[in-house]
């Protein structure tokens, strides 16, 4: 354990905050720096355990966090519109789809990297656009494959992008960058895959959203290994060849709720201490099934959403609601723009 080590976004020193963290696995202890220059938290040493992604993948629909994936993947086959139905679910699949209505014209080369169970490529797809999943995991890739057909490619991003230098003109990361060691090399990786000009848009749990003394809230290491801020972005744009800009989450905030909007989120999270999902083994503590009987949601479900949705209207219009940074979601959405 060191006081302080480079920070891995800006290389300047971070300090050490939380020792012996909690682990996603019951018993396993990880330490967390952070660095003040540039309002990021980071694992150190980074290091991927692929055994935990072989449990998260093995138990897909009943892993908590993870199993909405495993939900949306099957309940997207069903649905008139794909891509709405993601916008009406998310922050991060909102972001994306008003990006892609704005900004991206229907014959421009889209890569999802991270595609997963691969719903959102087949969502946009759906809307005409031209899209391609590459996922690193055999097991996902054959899932989507199955699932929404041959548009996808299982390999390592690094490999791929060796062998694709500015073949696209919009590369696509949803909740990815938290996961892998070394975010700006990864961004390299992926810069490279862009022509001049191009978009790189990421959504990433938001560190803005909380006090920056507010070391680790998001999921526990190893699965997450950094945890970045709007200033991070910043940070890196400065080294690199491109512009960054957030998307303005108000439009979405209108229509949800979410604990941002609290000017008392810090005692909300407090309260909330995050416990490890699996044990040794590897086995899911709590399960929790979202998918049920391959279809959607009951009318009685339905009424309950609606019920909700009421309720938390309400509580929007209540003083308590943080009106200061309403443009804001847990999640940031960064749209990074090549050089030419
Ligand atoms: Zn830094």
């Amino acid at each position: 354990m060191l006081e302080k080590t480079p920070c891995i976004i800006c290389k300047k020193d971070a300090e050490i905050k939380l020792e012996n963290f909690n682990g996603y696995r019951e018993g396993e202890n990880f330490d967390i720096y952070y660095c003040s220059s540039c309002n990021t938290s980071f694992v150190w040493p980074q290091k991927v355990d692929t055994q935990i992604y072989d449990s998260i993948y093995s138990q897909a629909d009943f892993v908590p966090g993870y199993n909405r994936y495993a939900l949306y993947a099957n309940e997207i086959k069903y649905v008139k519109n794909a891509l709405k139905y993601l916008a009406g679910k998310e922050a991060m699949y909102f972001a994306v789809k008003k990006i892609l209505m704005q900004n991206i014209g229907k014959s421009e080369n889209i890569l999802e990297v991270g595609s997963g169970l691969g719903y959102l490529t087949y969502a946009i797809r759906q809307e005409g656009y031209s899209a391609t999943g590459l996922d690193i995991s055999t097991d996902a890739v054959n899932k989507a494959r199955a699932s929404f057909g041959n548009n996808y490619i299982c390999e390592d991003v690094y490999q791929y992008a060796l062998k694709n230098i500015g073949k696209f003109d919009v590369v696509l990361l949803t909740e990815i960058i938290e996961h892998v060691p070394d975010p700006s090399a990864f961004l390299d990786a992926l810069m490279s895959l862009l022509k001049p000009g191009g978009k790189l848009i990421i959504s990433t749990p938001n560190k803005s959203a909380y006090p920056s003394n507010e070391y680790w809230n998001t999921e526990l290491p190893p699965v997450h290994l950094t945890w970045l801020s709007e200033d991070s972005f910043i940070a890196i744009s400065l080294q690199k060849n491109f512009s960054v800009s957030f998307f303005d989450f108000s439009d979405f905030n209108k229509k949800h709720f979410d604990f941002t909007k609290y000017k008392y989120y810090e005692s909300y999270n407090k309260r909330h201490e995050r416990l490890p999902t699996l044990n040794l083994k590897g086995e899911v503590l709590n399960p929790k099934n979202l998918v049920k009987n391959n279809s959607l949601p009951q009318p009685v479900l339905k009424f309950k959403k609606y019920f909700k949705s009421i309720i938390e209207r309400i509580v929007m219009l209540s003083p308590l609601t943080n009106k200061k940074h309403f443009e804001r979601n847990l999640i940031l959405c960064a749209i990074l723009k090549k050089g030419q």
